[in-house]
């Protein structure tokens, strides 16, 4: 099938065929039964040392590692002629998914084949990947990756550490300090960022065995407790010339393209945890009794089991959707040319809002996820015998780390801006004609007798506030709207809402022809929950947007469409709320 390849943020100013998004029912077999493995991996070799991780206990995580190492889980990244599995990103992702059922060995796993390998593997040297690629895919040494400083951290670049090179031009010497590095404790390999000459922003493979390389102490940290939290002191540490990752001064290329892909990563992570824990929350609801009655029986226990499985479904909709955009575009690149990876990379830098999108939406649906599956264990919720009190303190750091939520959210206006400018994405006219459908009287009337027509209406029309709000306030600021932060807070949540939205609806119809008639009522029904709670978030978000863009006449008239176009008809809310609540609580899991 051939799919129309999106451009980066276009789904704000186009409509897309659901035909054209990637679903999680679409996966092969093939993926499924990676997605099985590494579900059966947490189940038996992390579920029964959970503890003893919790404690700390890093050796077990080690051999988690290893054992992961053995079963592929670390190379589905790795191209196969360095003895990888060269997976697609939506097994990728599954992967991430599943393995966040292992809480704080996520962690670990994540930072070891994410931020630990992939600078490797895009930036080494073919001598630096014969060197360590395959100690690190197979498990025999855990990564780390080294960028933020106790002094700069959402500034990355603003690092301290120096590398000063030998006078016999053999090694740099490393100096500096590296703060919250996870896998400190125990990797055995290092990619550390400094500046060379105290300018020129470069990464370094370092080993643990270096002179001059020290770990300090296990950070105490809130939540996620059994990964290793350390700094990294770098005290004249001498590192070989041939272990300059990439080129001298661009280390900032490999910081911010890993992170793209950390981030799309995260997403499909935390919609995992966020699985296990509404699963977590059902269960309990269906075994605890107040008043003669299971709590699950109860109208406000069923809204938040309702409610969470939607914000579940919009998440992994996002995630498995960004997949989908970005498989496309890698697959249309030519591996035997010679710079393959830096097209692969700026393949993904295109989705770089997206990427930051799934980051900060699915870690704060997680947020609700948790909050209200405490709550649903009232006052067990609160201490540590139930999993609900370690999911509330585990989540906290996804909304900080690969990135805080401000940032990415930051840069999601950013970026798309920034196309618009280049000419990459025709912003401006569609927001042109955005602001005239201001003036248009009336909608046409939606055809009801189409599944989902409702909810892709309130899309359309979701993308033209969009419109017309980035149109006042582009007119308003030019190019100093990227120093409006408050406006561009405002904007990220609107890209946010749509985005997860769309995603979600999409999803539903493209699923929904061939489904049951039981998935039909839940798909209906989930289309409707999202629309509705989206709808409300946007209008929020919107209205704040009008109030710090514009005033006057034309403030009014933006009000008035904004309350036109984010109208959502909601008849059977709550019968809907009920068909969803009634089928998490009938199967006791996660039901799409
Ligand atoms: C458990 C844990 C594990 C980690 N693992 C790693 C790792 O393996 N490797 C690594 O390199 N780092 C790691 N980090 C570091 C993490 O990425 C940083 O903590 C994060 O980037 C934020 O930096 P900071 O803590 O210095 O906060 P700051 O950057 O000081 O931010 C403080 C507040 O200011 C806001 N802020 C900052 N700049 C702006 C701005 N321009 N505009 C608006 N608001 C802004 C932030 O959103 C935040 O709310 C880890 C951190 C933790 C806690």
């Amino acid at each position: 099938m051939d799919r129309k390849i999106l451009k980066g943020g276009e789904y704000l100013i186009t409509e897309v065929p659901c035909q054209d998004v990637f679903t999680p029912e679409d996966f092969t077999d093939e993926q499924r039964q990676i997605g099985e493995t590494t579900e059966a991996f947490v189940k038996n070799e992390i579920l029964p040392h959970v503890e003893e991780i919790e404690n700390q206990n890093f050796v077990r995580v080690v051999e988690g590692l290893k054992k992961c190492g053995e079963l592929g889980l670390l190379m589905i990244d790795t191209p196969e002629e360095y003895g990888g599995l060269e997976l697609d990103k939506a097994t990728s992702m599954l992967v991430a998914e599943k393995i966040a059922a292992s809480g704080s060995f996520s962690v670990a796993f994540s930072a070891h084949s994410g931020i630990g390998t992939l600078p490797l593997i895009y930036y080494g040297t073919e001598a630096q990947k014969a060197q360590y690629l395959e100690k690190i895919i197979t498990g025999e040494w855990a990564a780390a990756y080294c960028l933020t400083e106790p002094g700069s951290g959402s500034d990355a670049l603003g690092a301290r550490a120096t590398a000063i090179l030998s006078a016999d031009g053999s090694h740099y010497l490393l100096n500096g300090t590296k703060q919250f590095i996870t896998n400190g404790g125990f990797a055995e390999l290092f990619t550390v960022f400094a500046k060379v000459d105290k300018e020129h922003f470069t990464a370094f493979l370092v080993e643990k065995s270096f002179e001059g390389l020290q770990v300090g102490a296990e950070e105490k940290k809130l939540g996620i407790k059994g990964s290793s939290t350390t700094q990294i002191i770098l005290d004249n540490c001498k590192v070989p010339v041939e272990n300059v990752l990439g080129e001298i001064g661009k280390g900032h290329k490999i910081a911010f393209n890993v992170l793209n892909i950390g981030r799309f990563k995260l997403g499909a992570g935390v919609t995992g945890a966020a699985k296990m824990a509404l699963v977590e929350g059902v269960k309990y609801a269906n075994e605890r009794k107040q008043f003669n009655a299971q709590i699950s029986s109860f109208g406000a226990i069923q809204e938040k089991i309702a409610d969470l499985t939607a914000g579940i479904f919009a998440s992994e909709s996002l995630v498995y959707r960004l997949a989908g955009l970005l498989d496309t575009k890698l697959s249309t690149l030519d591996k035997s040319v010679g710079n393959y990876y830096e097209e692969y990379l700026k393949a993904i830098e295109e989705y770089a809002p997206e990427c930051a999108i799934s980051k900060v939406y699915c870690s704060e649906v997680l947020a609700d996820v948790v909050d209200e599956v405490l709550q649903i264990h009232g006052g067990y919720g609160y201490v540590s015998e139930y999993p609900a009190e370690r999911f509330y303190r585990d989540e906290r750091i996804n909304r900080i780390f690969e990135g805080t939520n401000e940032v990415n959210r930051l840069l999601i206006p950013g970026m798309i801006l920034r196309k618009a400018m280049k000419g990459e994405l025709p912003l401006q006219r569609e927001a042109m004609k955005a602001f005239e459908q201001l003036m248009t009287p009336s909608f046409e009337a939606i055809d009801q007798s189409q599944p989902f027509a409702r909810e892709k209406s309130l899309i359309g029309n979701l993308k033209t506030v969009f419109l017309i709000l980035s149109g006042a306030a582009i007119q308003k600021y030019m190019d100093k709207l990227e120093k409006e932060q408050e406006i561009l807070m405002a904007a990220a949540d609107l890209a946010i809402q749509i985005f997860a939205l769309e995603s979600a609806v999409l999803r539903c119809e493209k699923v929904h022809a061939k489904a049951s008639a039981r998935k039909k009522e839940l798909l209906e029904a989930v289309a409707r929950v999202c629309a509705f709670d989206a709808s409300e978030k946007f209008a929020t978000a919107a209205r704040k947007g009008a109030f710090y863009v514009e005033e006057g006449d034309t403030l009014t008239m933006i009000l008035s469409g904004i309350r036109r176009f984010t109208k959502f008809e909601a008849t059977g809310l709550l019968q809907a709320k009920r068909t969803l609540a009634a089928a998490a609580i009938e199967d006791e899991k996660y039901i799409f």
